[in-house]
């Protein structure tokens, strides 16, 4: 089968090449995979500024069909659709992170597609806990969107508390930042969106999603849009997701005393922030990396509750042999999110 592989370490390296098709053992699923997004991820793992294990099949979001079950399983059955947690792929499992359920940060973790074969391919096969069956009515394409949006089900619904009648303000309109937004939209919180020039496209789309305001921070000083939109207090709390230290700087400045800072994007270097503004205003600083199982057992309820649709963040979808054309949508920010098909 046709797989979408990092051959070698170092820049690059990767490319669609023949690889085997995986057996499925007594107590694994096999899914034929329908489609995988192409996530920041992947593209790291492409310039090697992300961990990753060669030779393995890139690709970690994904959604397809159960083909074959091992002999021990009964929780699904051939024909199912399917997402998966990629992420839990391997863990050591004893640990205090994966005894508490944060096997996220278990040192000994691999997640698929950087740490073992992911699912920029046909056919992947995975232990049954990782599966997730989708609820009836919620498209395969929407599916693929799941860890994405796992990851912010726990920032917006775990780890920062939000509800109705606050203020939050999300910087940065990538992918991440819409799918919190879907959230809190969803909760009924008035929310601001945050962006640079290149982001228009993306901040109409978040007018139209149902941010109460957008703001181009080239156009206008989001701390003045902040003021008017809150009556002079500053937002209740504040989602960076765009990994950039204006953004970063943008969100301790627009938040109220006493408020709530959430980082979601990865910076990936130092950056330099006003570091007062958290104790000058007592703020509350947390971080929020991916998810828990329970998190997906959460978001499946929000699938199957039917209020939040993810289908119009994919802005294309390409057969795995145009993977480029792909990554670079995403790089140059023409697309939200791209989807990879088999072939
Ligand atoms: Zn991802
Ligand atoms: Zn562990």
């Amino acid at each position: 089968m046709k797989a979408l592989v990092k051959y070698a370490s170092g820049q690059g390296n990767v490319d669609v090449r023949d690889v085997e098709e995986p057996v499925c053992a007594e107590n694994q699923v096999k899914i034929e995979v329908a489609f995988c997004g192409i996530c920041g991820t992947d593209i790291h793992v492409l310039h090697d500024t992300f961990r990753n294990y060669p030779p393995v099949i890139l690709g970690h979001e994904f959604a397809g069909r159960v083909v074959e079950v091992g002999r021990s399983i009964t929780r699904v059955a051939p024909g199912d659709a399917v997402t998966v947690l990629g992420a839990t792929a391997v863990t050591c499992g004893q640990c205090a992170y994966c005894r508490s359920g944060y096997f996220i940060l278990c040192s000994n973790r691999r997640g698929m597609g950087h740490g073992v074969n992911g699912a920029f391919t046909r056919y992947v096969v995975v232990r049954p806990d990782q599966v997730y069956r989708i609820p009836a009515g919620f498209a395969l394409e929407e599916a693929a969107l799941s860890e994405p949006f796992a990851a912010a089900v726990q920032a917006v619904t775990e780890v920062t508390n939000v509800r109705i009648g606050a203020t939050a303000l999300i910087s940065g309109p990538g992918p991440m930042g819409l799918l919190c937004l879907k959230l809190l939209a969803a909760e009924g919180v008035k929310t601001i969106v945050a962006g640079t020039a290149g982001d228009d496209t993306r901040l109409e789309f978040a007018r139209r999603m149902g941010a109460a305001r957008v703001v181009n921070i080239q156009e206008q000083k989001l701390i003045d849009a902040v003021r008017e939109e809150t009556g002079g207090k500053g937002v209740d709390a504040a989602l960076e997701c765009a990994g950039h230290p204006d953004s970063v700087r943008g969100c301790l400045e627009a938040l109220r005393p006493m408020g709530r800072y959430t980082q979601v994007a990865i910076c990936g270097h130092e950056i330099t922030v006003p570091i007062d503004h958290i104790i000058l205003k007592q703020l509350t600083v947390v971080g929020s990396m991916c998810y828990t199982a329970q998190t997906w057992d959460r978001m499946m309820e929000i699938f199957a509750q039917g209020k939040v649709r993810l289908g119009d963040l994919i802005s294309v979808k390409l057969p795995l042999s145009e993977w480029r054309t792909g990554f670079d949508l995403c790089v140059k920010k023409e697309a939200l999110k791209v989807l990879l098909y088999p072939e």
